[in-house]
């Protein structure tokens, strides 16, 4: 097993830990090289790059874009990318704006059929400058005693399938492949064939996202079962993908432990060789 852990969140989303405090759990769990990828933003970037170099940790600096298509919810991680390429900077704008109206929105719906929940309540639960998310609402609902942890939240409210779920503006995959090789940077389509997050992308817009230069498949994820990953490596092969492994690792607001599944050096190195150099990998 390497200590290369390529999908960790932050308190920049909806991770419990700040960026600091994450890679000083990374060090602890004897990571070599941590990515940090929160969702629709770089801002923890330089903590979490200041706290990598004092600790010796290495760091890839990513982001996880939030993509939909025929109202499927599909995540695209976004390795070394320049996060001020315009095209790329304003289609995650618009999806970190929408999950604010959006909150509005489910909140009101479930104050409506008597949940207790205000929109106060969600906001306090926001760290300063975050990427907002239903882990958030949950946050909420834990600290109203309505339930004991965010899973129970998404289990009673808040998935996919919950009648208060509603969605929000998320720029389509394919476009968002295209972004993030133009801003220089190496896309990998996270946990693909994850169960329990509805359809998901299906093979042939998964395809569909290789032909417009997709370069990795998350295969080795813990939403993945045996099957899953033996489709995920098929298709690796044949679409001359990359083959990446990581925890998820999202702090106390998840199970998922860093290190949990890794990926190897060797794509790694790959990973690194293909970006365009615009944001290196820390060591
Ligand atoms: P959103 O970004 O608002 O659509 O919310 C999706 C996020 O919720 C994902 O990134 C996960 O981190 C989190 N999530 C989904 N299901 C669960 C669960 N059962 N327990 C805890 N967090 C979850
Ligand atoms: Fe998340
Ligand atoms: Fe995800
Ligand atoms: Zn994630």
């Amino acid at each position: 097993m390497s200590g290369i852990d390529l999908h960790t969140h932050s308190t920049a989303s909806d991770g419990t830990e700040s960026p600091a405090a994450l890679v000083t759990s990374a060090r602890r769990a004897g990571l070599e090289v941590l990515a940090l990828t929160d969702h629709d933003t770089a801002h923890g970037w330089d903590e979490a790059a200041a706290a990598a170099a004092r600790l010796g940790v290495g760091l890839v600096r990513g982001m996880e874009i939030s993509c939909s298509r025929y109202g499927r919810s599909i995540h695209l991680l976004g390795y070394l990318v320049d996060p001020d390429h315009p095209g790329l900077a304003t289609e995650i704008g618009y999806a970190r704006e929408a999950r604010v109206s959006r909150r509005r929105r489910m909140v009101e719906k479930m104050a409506a059929d008597g949940i207790p929940l205000t929109y106060e309540q969600v906001v306090a639960h926001v760290p300063p400058g975050a990427t907002e998310g239903r882990p958030h609402i949950a946050d909420a609902l834990v600290a109203n005693g309505a339930v004991a942890n965010r899973d129970e939240a998404f289990v009673r409210w808040l998935g996919n399938d919950s009648p208060y779920y509603v969605r929000h503006y998320a720029p389509d995959p394919v476009d968002a492949v295209r972004l993030v090789v133009e801003a220089g940077g190496v896309a990998v389509h996270a946990h693909p064939f994850g169960r329990g997050r509805g359809a998901g992308a299906g093979d042939p817009l998964i395809e569909e996202m290789a032909a417009a230069g997709l370069g990795g498949l998350e295969v080795y994820h813990r939403d993945h079962d045996e099957t899953a990953r033996q489709h995920g490596l098929e298709m690796a092969e044949r679409l001359d993908l990359l083959v990446t492994g990581s925890s998820d690792y999202h702090g106390a607001g998840k199970e998922n432990r860093l290190g949990e599944n890794t990926t190897a050096p060797e794509v790694l190195a790959e990973i690194e060789a293909r970006a365009s150099g615009v944001v290196p990998v820390l060591r």
